[in-house]
């Protein structure tokens, strides 16, 4: 009998639902092909349009079943019209509300290019990922920010010896792994403003004390304003980065920029105990409904929350799983059919997962 795992799945607003579609109809098919695993799907009624509906984006229920589950598999959230009384969107009710609650501290979104992608950059040998501190930086301010009498407002960058150790060493981690896959030396780059800010300063000085237990790895520095210029003209140089929360959210975008776009970005956002699977686009509400929208992103995300469940549930072949699908992946954007238009295609959605499919299907297992 295969094994059971629980999956939460929130299909969320904008193209969320149309992308979510393609990319658990890929998990279906490569879960029967090899028949280690189930995933049983628990859909949750969570999104900025329930809000709208009820005044409630995650009902509690909701997110307890997200925390009983072994993972969150997410499409999209967010509503840009429709917004908290103070101003923000209602979409950090519950991106930010897992993150936080949940202790998913490690953003971690690779940057790599595929083959048969057009871009403004296409460059194979781009393959690095972004370690995001997703739990504290600037973001920690929210909801805690101060606005004084209409006249001056801030917000207060929380940078602790834990949170940066816990994220460094996940980088290092995972820089090792990288390293004994591709049979060379890792190497972990430090993005910070240590120039400036003592809080970057501390982040860098707990970055070394850390990266002293991993000697096996090479260590590098930039500062964030330079890293834009080295992630367009020299993205090579990358293996993993780390990075404070709000300038890991921006240069996470900037890595996608040049590797074909959002379309072409999965994440993961883990801690120790917990992992939630999302493209790192946003619901993209101008192309929402239209069966245009990029779903390989999600598609990937996909095989990321297989990779990070074989950890915890070896025997299940649940590696060969997500391998499967990334290769799949490779293969069919490498032949140039059928891809969407954000990757230089005129093809559609649902066209992506019927196509990736198909080389799921056809693959041998060896
Ligand atoms: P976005 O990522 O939704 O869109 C940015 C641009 O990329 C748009 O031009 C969009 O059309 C394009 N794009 C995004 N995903 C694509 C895909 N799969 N295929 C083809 N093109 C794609 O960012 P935004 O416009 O700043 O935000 C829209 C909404 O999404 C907002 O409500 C925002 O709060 C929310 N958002 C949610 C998340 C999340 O769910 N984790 C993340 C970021 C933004």
């Amino acid at each position: 009998m295969p094994k059971s795992l629980k999956i939460a799945v929130i299909p969320g607003d904008g193209i969320g639902p149309e992308i979510t579609r393609e990319a658990v109809r890929v998990l279906d098919v490569v879960q029967k092909k090899l028949g280690t695993f189930e995933l049983d799907l628990q859909y949750q009624d969570t999104s900025v349009d329930r809000y709208r509906r009820t005044g409630v984006a995650m009902s509690d229920e909701a997110f307890a079943d997200c925390k009983a589950a072994d993972a969150i598999f997410l499409g999209a959230i967010g509503i840009p019209e429709v917004r908290l009384p103070d101003g923000t969107e209602v979409q950090p009710e519950i991106v930010l509300r897992l993150r936080f609650s949940l202790g998913l501290y490690s953003g971690i979104r690779p940057v790599k290019y595929y083959e048969g992608v057009q871009s403004r950059i296409m460059d194979p040998r781009i393959d690095y990922v972004v370690m995001r501190e997703s739990t504290e930086g600037l973001y920690a301010s929210r909801n805690g920010g101060n606005v004084v009498h209409d006249e001056i407002a801030t917000d207060t960058m929380v940078i602790s010896r834990m949170g940066t150790a816990r994220i460094v060493r996940a980088a290092a981690k995972l820089a090792r792994q990288r390293a004994a896959a591709k049979g060379r030396r890792g190497k972990v780059t430090c993005v910070d403003k240590a120039n400036i800010l003592r809080s970057y300063a501390f982040f860098r000085k707990v970055y070394d004390e850390v990266m002293d237990e991993f000697p096996d790895l090479d260590r590098d520095y930039a500062y964030v304003d330079a890293m834009m210029i080295n992630m367009v003209l020299w993205p090579e140089r990358y293996d993993v980065i780390v990075v404070e929360n709000m300038f890991g959210d921006i240069i996470s975008d900037l890595g996608p920029a040049t590797v074909g776009g959002m379309g072409m970005a999965p994440s993961a956002d883990a801690g120790d105990r917990w992992g939630m699977f999302q493209p790192s686009h946003g619901s993209a509400p101008t192309i929402a409904g239209q069966n245009i929208a990029n779903p390989i992103a999600t598609i990937l995300s996909g095989a990321m929350m297989l990779n990070w469940l074989d950890e915890r549930h070896p025997g299940l072949e649940l590696k060969r799983a997500a391998d499967l699908i990334d290769a799949s992946v490779a293969e069919f954007v490498r032949k140039k059919e059928g891809l969407t238009t954000d990757i230089g295609g005129n093809g559609t959605t649902s066209g992506v997962g019927d196509g990736v499919i198909a080389v799921i299907e056809k693959a041998k297992l060896g």
